[in-house]
């Protein structure tokens, strides 16, 4: 008989893990406590608009190709998936912006424009940027990172002065470039780690490969189609998904998981796998005896922001905006101190605004537009309305100012999400959005365990865990994470 696996949550994590090992001959259903699968990249629709609620930057598309080509399938399979170009365009204040270009020889010019001579340099940045990305696709990112020994690769030693790990990527960047619009380009992506460019390693400039060579692109229809499709894999290889169940209790007997609680009644399991956020499973599904963290643990934690997001519906069409576009036209460094220093509300932020009806007719009314507002944040916040107001009315305010025409009144739909509804809608731990911040001491060894060390075949996966968030790294986790069960239960069988 397959051995039964119990997956809590329905996220990217969720979906690739329970994918990969219903194909290995697992049973296994997925618990997800809401109504869809999506976790933070769900999807709602109103009036016309369909609205992603989380991911937007659809970045690194080998690894959603490979994670289908290991279903026999091929991503044109289930969307079609179209490269931006410009990939995106940064305001750096009124009628003042650059239109990032898809392509590095067009990005080469755009250096060379803001900074003479740049180029030679950029060529250099950017090759050790790729040598990063290569080296860690093809040696660390797929490591379970349950022991040093998994890093001890002789062949590695001379690489890893390479990977700049105890320099920040903000003095890597300084060390070549002058241009402050430069550099604000250039430590954009840092953003998606989830910590301050100061304080995060070198290491990731990997990420300036992902944006610059390997381009920003879109699946029509949105990225909720990306979770359409893994959920159609995860169908075809005989998932099944429980809805509506939101996991009240992880059962253990002597130290071993053997099943689940939800809405009072036990569902039993070989395997237990939790990609819901880790903090939730550890501190709140578990008994206190079989936590592997402590609450300091927790509360010592680096975060990655939180968010203010307005999703907004249009009833015309915007101009001197594309599907992405950047607020920059404030200071960064003071908004990054609010946020992970000050933990305060911020005073003047930057802004993101998606805007995918520039590129997709199916996510917004004809004659309409479909907006998508975000405000970087601390975690930890009180979102209340009027809070919610003031940053609406700024957010206006700015985005009118700065590409010079009405929006406000133009508004056919409003919703505001943040803190309090990440808390209710996926038991986020302070409400984050994007789990914890990649600096030095929260990567590989030193995240939380992808396996229990209190309770034998709990597993854990998704944007806590190894490698880390962002959908690309999700999808891998939930691959890591089934190989480590199978793993492991081939060396309890003596295989
Ligand atoms: C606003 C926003 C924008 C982002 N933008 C990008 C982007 O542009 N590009 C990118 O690559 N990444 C982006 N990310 C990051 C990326 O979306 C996440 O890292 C990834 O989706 C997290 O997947 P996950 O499976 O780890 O967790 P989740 O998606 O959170 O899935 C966990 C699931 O578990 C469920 N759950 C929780 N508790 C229980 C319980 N007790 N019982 C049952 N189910 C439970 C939750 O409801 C949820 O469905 C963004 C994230 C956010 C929030």
């Amino acid at each position: 008989m397959s051995r039964k696996v119990a997956v809590i949550g329905s996220g990217f994590a969720g979906l690739s893990a329970a994918a990969t090992l219903a194909k290995a001959g697992y049973d296994v259903t997925v618990y997800e406590k809401n109504a869809t699968s999506g976790g933070r990249a769900m999807k709602f629709e109103t009036d016309g608009f369909v609205f992603d609620m989380g991911p937007s930057w659809y970045w690194m598309p080998e690894v959603f190709e490979e994670f289908y080509q290991q279903f026999g399938a091929t991503t044109s399979d289930f969307y079609q998936l179209d490269r931006l170009n410009p990939s995106y365009r940064v305001y750096f204040d009124k009628d003042d912006f650059i239109d990032v270009p898809a392509g590095v020889e067009e990005f080469h010019r755009l250096v060379e424009s803001l900074e003479p001579g740049g180029s030679e340099k950029l060529k250099v940045f950017l090759k050790e940027a790729e040598y990063k990305y290569r080296l860690s696709m093809e040696k660390f990112i797929r490591k379970p990172a349950l022991s040093f020994l998994e890093f001890m690769d002789p062949t590695l030693i001379p690489a890893v002065f390479k990977l700049h790990l105890f320099q920040s990527i903000s003095t890597h960047i300084r060390k070549r470039f002058r241009n402050p619009r430069l550099i604000q380009i250039l430590e954009f992506p840092v953003i998606f780690l989830g910590a301050k460019p100061s304080e995060t390693p070198a290491l990731y400039s990997m990420m300036n490969h992902a944006d610059i060579a390997l381009g920003t692109w879109y699946p029509q229809g949105g990225m909720n189609k990306v979770i359409a499709a893994f959920e159609t894999i995860c169908v075809r290889e005989g998932v099944k998904f429980e809805f509506n169940s939101n996991v009240e209790l992880i059962n253990v007997e002597n130290g071993i998981a053997n099943g689940i609680r939800v809405n009072g009644v036990n569902h039993s399991a070989d395997v237990v796998l939790g990609t819901a956020d880790y903090h939730h499973i550890d501190q709140v599904l578990l008994e206190e005896k079989y936590r592997s963290y402590s609450k300091a643990y927790w509360d010592t934690r680096k975060m990655s922001p939180s968010c203010l997001i307005f999703y907004i519906g249009l009833n015309k069409k915007v101009s001197n905006m594309l599907h992405h576009t950047l607020f920059f036209d404030r200071d960064m460094d003071k908004h990054m101190n609010e946020i992970f220093d000050k933990k305060q509300w911020p005073t003047e932020p930057l802004l993101y605004v998606s805007c995918p009806s520039k590129t997709d007719a199916t996510v917004a009314p004809e004659g309409g537009e479909n907006l998508y507002v975000l405000i970087p944040v601390s975690v930890g916040l009180v979102d209340d309305q009027k809070t919610r107001d003031h940053y609406f009315d700024l957010a206006m305010n700015r985005i009118e100012h700065v590409t010079g025409q009405e929006i406000r009144k133009h508004v056919v739909y409003k919703r505001s999400y943040a803190h309090s509804d990440y808390q209710k809608d996926h038991n986020a731990f302070k409400g984050n959005a994007f789990g914890l911040a990649n600096t030095l001491k929260q990567t590989a060894i030193f995240k939380p365990s992808l396996r229990s060390n209190r309770v034998k075949n709990l597993f854990f996966a998704g944007q806590l865990t190894t490698p880390g968030p962002g959908v690309p790294p999700c999808i891998i986790s939930g691959q890591v994470a089934a190989i480590e069960i199978q793993r492991t239960e081939r060396s309890k069988k003596g295989v």
